[in-house]
This record gives C-alpha cells, sequence and structure tokens, in this order.
C-alpha cells in the first residue's frame, strides 16, 4: 500500500469527530489500540464547544437518577428507551466526577458543584461553567488526548465513505479526504461520532462542521436509522445578518427574560400557560405562529429577548459570553432587548446503536448526536446530549477486537484531470445547492410542516441529487476503487472535494429528514404537521429507515 505522509494505513480504531463525543471515546479506549482521531476541522471547532448551559446528571441529595430517567422519559414524548435512559441517569454521576477528576472545572458554591434547574428539570441538576461549559470540557478532554501516546490527531480530513468488506458486510475503515487526495484507511473498528445535521437548515444554531456526515455515510451503507423527523428548534437565536444563529441560551428565559413582540407585549402567554418557560418546541411555535400572524414578511422578521428583568449582577455572572457576543453586535444588553428567533438546534434522530453503541453494520459504532441510543425519543431533555457523549464515550473502554488480519493491498493512482474553468462551474453549482437546500428544509420540514410542502421538497431534493451526480467529480469518485488513490492536480482540490463531500451529505440527510417527516402522520415532541396537529396513540413508535425503505417500529 502506498505510505502517504505521516498517516498511518492503518489504526486498530478509527473515530471521526472530535466533539466531546469522539474526544471521550478516544481517551476510553484501551490503551493498546492505536487510535486515529480525525476530524474535519480543527479540534476546537464542534458543536460540542459551542455547549452554553451545561450537562445534568443527578448528584444534589434531594435528586436521584430515578428522577433524572422520569423527568428525561417526560420530555422524550413517548419514543424513549427505558434500559438507555435508564442507563444514561444512572451513570452521570460517576462519568461527572470522572469529569471532575480530569480538570473540567465546573463553577463551584463553596466547596460543592454549582447546579442550575433548566427547563422540565425536576431538581437543579445542571453543571456548568459560566455559560461556555462546552468550551470547559473540550479544552480539557483535548489536553488530555494529546497526552496519550496511542492516539493520532488527524485534522483537516474529511471522512467521505465507509469501507465495507463486500462478503462479510463489516466496517473495514473509511475513505478520506486527505491533503489534496483521495485515500483509504483501515481499521477494525470505525465509530463514527460527527454531531449533529444543523446546517441542512437555513437557522441553525450549529457550527459549519454540522452536515450530518456520519447519518450519510452510514445510510449509503445500508445501516438501520431511526427518528430522522425529530429536530428540535431553539426558540432564541440571536438573528442579526452573519451572527449565525449564534445561541441565547435557555437559561436566560430560566432566570427571568422577557419575550416580547414589536409592541413590546409579553406574547408567550397567549400560546402556553407558561410562558416563556413552556417546552422548548412550543415556545418555537408559539414565536413562528406570533411572526405569521403579525409580521409582513415572517422570514424576515423576529421577536425580542428583554433581559433586563433579571438583576445586572447576575447577567454578568452567568451571561459573560452573551454579553460579549451581543455587544459584538452591536447589542448592549443592559439597555435593549436582543432580536431572536427559533433557529433548528439538535437532532434526535440518527443511526441506531444499542447500550454498547453497536450499530447494525458489524465493526461500526457510533457515539454522540450521530447515534439514536434511545435516550431522546422524539425531544431530548436540556444538557442530557453532552452527557450522553460521556455516558456512551465512556462504554468503548470495553470495546473488543476481532483480529481481522489486514491484508497489504498495492494502490496505484487515479488521477483527475478538469480544466481550470471546469472546476468553477462545479463549484458554482456546489455553492448555488448549498444556498438554496437549507431555505429548502427551512421551508418544509421546519417548525410546522405539512403533507403538500414535504412532497414537493422531495421532488426538489430529487432533481438537485441528479444534477450533483452528474458533477464531473461525482462520476469520479463514485467510480474509484478502494485500490486507488484520487489524485487531484489543483492546490486548492481539498476546498473543493470537502464542499463536495458535505454537500452530498446534506442532500442525503435533507431527503431522509423530509422522507420521515411525510411518513409520520401526526405531531408529537420535535416534529409537528399542520395536517396533523395532534399527537396519536398509534404512532407512540419509531420511524425505521433503511436505504430506501421507511417502517414503523413494533
Ligand atoms: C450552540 C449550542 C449550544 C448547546 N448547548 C448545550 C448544552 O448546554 N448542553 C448540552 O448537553 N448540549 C448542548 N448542545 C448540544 C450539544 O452540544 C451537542 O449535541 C453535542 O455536543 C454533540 O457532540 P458530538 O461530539 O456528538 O458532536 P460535535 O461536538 O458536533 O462534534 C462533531 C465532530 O465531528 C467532526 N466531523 C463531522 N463530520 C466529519 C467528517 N465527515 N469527517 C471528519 N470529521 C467530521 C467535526 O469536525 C467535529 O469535530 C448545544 C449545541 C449547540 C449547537
Amino acid at each position: 500500500m502506498t505510505q502517504l505522509q505521516n498517516l498511518s494505513p492503518a489504526f486498530d480504531v478509527l473515530v471521526v469527530g472530535a466533539g466531546a463525543a469522539g474526544l471521550y471515546t478516544a481517551l476510553c479506549l484501551p490503551e493498546k489500540f492505536s487510535v486515529g482521531l480525525i476530524t474535519k476541522d480543527t479540534v476546537s471547532l464542534s458543536a460540542s464547544e459551542w455547549a452554553q448551559g451545561g450537562i445534568a446528571a443527578a448528584i444534589s441529595k434531594d435528586d436521584s437518577p430515578a428522577l433524572h430517567l422520569e423527568d428525561t422519559i417526560a420530555a422524550g414524548a413517548g419514543l424513549c428507551d427505558f434500559a438507555a435512559v435508564n442507563f444514561l441517569a444512572e451513570k452521570a454521576p460517576s462519568c461527572i466526577q470522572e469529569l471532575v477528576n480530569m480538570g473540567v472545572a465546573f463553577d463551584r458554591q463553596g466547596e460543592q458543584l454549582a447546579l442550575t434547574l433548566e427547563a422540565a428539570h425536576s431538581r437543579r441538576r445542571v453543571l456548568h461553567a459560566a455559560d461556555t461549559t462546552g468550551k470547559e470540557v473540550i479544552t480539557t478532554l483535548t489536553a488530555q488526548v494529546l497526552q496519550h501516546q496511542n492516539i493520532s490527531i488527524i485534522q483537516k480530513t474529511l471522512a467521505l465513505s465507509l469501507w465495507l468488506e463486500p462478503q462479510t458486510g463489516r466496517c473495514q475503515g473509511i475513505s478520506l479526504i486527505y491533503e489534496n487526495r483521495v485515500i483509504w484507511v483501515r481499521a477494525k473498528a470505525v465509530v463514527l461520532a460527527t454531531g449533529g445535521g444543523g446546517q441542512v437548515f437555513a437557522h441553525t444554531t450549529n457550527p459549519a462542521v454540522s452536515t450530518g456526515d456520519g447519518v450519510a455515510m452510514s445510510w449509503r451503507s445500508g445501516a438501520l436509522l431511526r427518528d430522522l423527523e425529530f429536530v428540535q428548534f431553539h426558540p432564541t437565536a440571536l438573528t442579526i445578518p452573519g451572527a449565525n444563529s449564534f445561541l441565547i441560551s435557555e437559561a436566560v428565559r430560566g432566570e427571568g427574560a422577557h419575550l416580547v413582540d414589536d409592541t413590546g407585549r409579553r406574547f408567550a402567554f397567549d400560546y402556553h400557560p407558561k410562558g416563556e418557560l413552556a417546552p422548548r418546541d412550543v415556545v418555537s411555535r408559539a414565536i413562528f405562529t406570533h411572526l405569521q400572524n403579525t409580521a409582513t414578511d415572517p422570514t424576515k422578521a423576529n421577536v425580542w429577548l428583554d433581559i433586563r428583568p433579571i438583576p445586572t449582577e447576575k447577567i454578568k455572572y452567568r451571561f459573560p459570553n452573551i454579553i460579549q457576543v451581543c455587544k459584538r453586535w452591536g447589542i448592549d444588553v443592559f439597555n435593549q432587548p436582543i432580536p431572536v428567533a427559533p433557529a433548528a438546534h439538535y437532532w434526535m434522530g440518527g443511526i441506531v446503536t444499542d447500550l454498547m453503541n453497536r450499530t447494525s453494520i458489524p465493526g461500526l459504532y457510533a457515539v454522540g448526536e450521530t447515534a439514536s441510543t434511545g435516550v431522546h425519543g422524539a425531544n431530548r431533555l436540556a444538557s442530557n446530549s453532552l452527557l450522553e457523549c460521556i455516558v456512551f464515550g465512556a462504554g468503548m473502554a470495553k470495546l473488543e477486537l476481532e483480529d481481522v488480519g489486514f491484508v497489504e493491498q498495492s494502490s496505484s493512482e487515479a488521477v483527475f484531470k478538469l480544466s481550470g474553468s471546469q472546476w468553477e462551474s462545479q463549484q458554482a453549482i456546489l455553492t448555488k445547492l448549498r444556498e438554496q437546500l437549507p431555505r429548502l428544509v427551512w421551508q418544509s420540514a421546519g417548525i410546522c410542516r405539512e403533507q403538500k410542502s414535504l412532497e414537493s421538497g422531495i421532488a426538489q431534493v430529487e432533481v438537485w441529487r441528479k444534477e450533483f451526480d452528474h458533477l464531473p467529480l461525482s462520476k469520479f469518485l463514485f467510480n474509484l476503487t478502494e485500490a486507488q488513490i484520487g489524485v487531484f492536480e489543483i492546490e486548492t482540490a481539498h476546498q473543493q472535494l470537502a464542499s463536495w463531500g458535505e454537500t452530498r451529505n446534506l442532500l442525503d440527510i435533507a431527503y431522509l429528514i423530509l422522507t420521515s417527516a411525510l411518513f409520520r402522520t401526526e405531531s408529537r415532541g420535535g416534529h409537528y404537521r399542520q395536517d396533523y396537529p395532534q399527537t396519536d396513540r398509534h404512532w407512540q413508535v419509531h420511524t425505521l429507515v433503511t436505504a430506501a425503505k421507511v417502517w414503523k417500529s413494533e
């Protein structure tokens, strides 16, 4: 096999993704395994790093894993897996202790870890580090990973596709875009920790890396997926052009901020007796409906979050990052309300996994937001997702590997030739798809969905997928075999290859979300159908997807 600069052609385990799930998994894997930790950007960029509010665990005297379980199941709207939630809630306290031992500096109240209350939690159980909890966790985990000799961090490298053994269907590695080339790297086990897919929506709190790659890759390889229609929309993302829907944490409303419209009226109580503190999906729909009813152009309108009812000292202590980011965008939170609107925030659906993170494909594992472990059901309880990354990542300590015995094979180079102007016109199509697709998905599978727009959304995505398949790069890469290394003549190929890979994944997850949302003819949790506004007990089942087949679980 051709040896590429500094990159081993085989690892015991390849972990794709360096957010909380990927970093923690890599740390927990037995040290005797060689681990390749791949991230398409730098380690510092992930949704985990952006997490603000905190991480849940029943550690106070008046709390218990049983209460944590109860709250999680209530939020999940009938679709949580009891065993998975029990696993999460029971293991949470010891996992938090492990993070503290590693050096994560959660806020303290005296000697004790400080705990806050978040919506739908019946006890104070959310640990935090000011309003930058994710950053604190990721910085500590990264420092730990760097001390592990068995882990090689491979940055700016995008996983393209899974590599399955044709006879057994076992996952034996992945193809990667690495230093302007497409290469194949073997592994005895592959762990997908690629995070969510918020970028498929025009408005999202997620970072640019959240393009649903793990779900799309595993779907193309025939993995079993679940509940892809369930997306949590966060009600309060900053709506200033260029601010990338920066999240204004739920904790701000928890501490007493008011949601008001252009006339200054607190409208949330028109839609739910709990007003601003109703569940996230209810508040998101309230804002959506209110803007539909009152704004001249609801697609461009926003409401306002007034945080001045909170005592000034408390704002300064609890929300330093929010103050700073708002200030950067010209908003002085102490003197004016913040313009906000809902945005896609968390994807409950994903690759079906069991308590040992196994997927339906032998040798393939999934951890974190890309997985569907069963803990979130139809709606995620706030602060349970960082926890899921840690609790399930810890489970990888028990990984045992079969000795699959790699056979060395030689590779040849396949050179992709295209003129400068052809590269440009190809990029123009990719750019168009990246702009138009999220707008389409926001309109047809956003906060309120209905049959007609879902059907027309699917039809449009099919048209775009055909256009994508006809690109010269698509034809070249679809035909590249594992005995070939893809070589590109221009130096800037890496960027276009990455854009190609992400666009393909976004088209696939758009199709999967739209199809699953059309299939479920009821409203539940993060899925709201205007034409089926009620929850239907006959639909208290999962939506399962493999290849082109969509069906209900038993
Ligand atoms: C703004 C914001 C605030 C949040 N606040 C909270 C909170 O307070 N509490 C909480 O519990 N949850 C919170 N969440 C949710 C939580 O942060 C995420 O669900 C969780 O961090 C997901 O972790 P992950 O490791 O699965 O994915 P991520 O942290 O998103 O990491 C994904 C990693 O995969 C890499 N990757 C993706 N595709 C590829 C590919 N093809 N090739 C190579 N690398 C790839 C990315 O580069 C990245 O390193 C928040 C989310 C956001 C966006």
